[in-house]
């Protein structure tokens, strides 16, 4: 786990910038929703501010996702820039102060950051609600079912059946 104390840094820094490599066991990425096969390139820059940090995150990686129509699996880049502002919770005060071009997070101490939970949720937000192998991806075809059942023999009963009720 990457724990970034804040307050400490900024004791002797004014800017924060630190490239690192998460493993994606650390990443923790949900399994229902994809699977991270390989290290994520994590860049960070870290400004503090009058109300919180602002953080800048560059994510180089990608993501295997399931096909929502073939269910094929393939992989998808998730590579991205993102700009956050890091925030305590809101009071009434400081609600009013947050620049709307940002997204803010808020956190439950704002001075320490998890770089593995920040990743991990611009990783899930950036995940397609329907994921396609590619845009046109015309989903399974009964030629699929005859093409894998000629190249690696039948694996599943239903491709037999489907195959005689196609040959009548
Ligand atoms: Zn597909």
């Amino acid at each position: 786990m990457t724990t970034l104390n804040l307050k400490e840094i900024f004791e002797s820094f004014d800017v924060f910038e630190k490239s690192y490599v998460l493993q994606p066991e650390d990443v923790a990425f949900p399994a229902e929703l994809g699977d991270i096969k390989e290290p994520l390139e994590v860049f960070v820059k870290i400004t503090k501010d009058r109300d919180g940090y602002r953080v800048n995150l560059s994510i180089v990686g990608s993501v295997e996702l399931e096909c929502s129509r073939c269910l094929s699996t393939f992989s998808k880049d998730l590579s991205q820039e993102r700009e956050k502002h890091i925030e305590s919770y809101p009071t009434e005060e400081n609600l009013s102060l947050s620049p709307e071009d940002l997204e803010v997070s808020f956190m439950e101490e704002p001075d320490i950051i998890n770089l593995e939970e920040l990743v991990r949720e611009e990783l899930i937000l950036s995940v397609p609600m329907k994921p396609l192998c590619r845009p046109d991806c015309s989903g399974i075809h009964h030629h699929a079912f005859l093409f894998e059942e000629e190249k690696e023999g039948p694996k599943d009963p239903r491709f037999a059946i489907l195959k005689n009720l196609l040959s009548k």
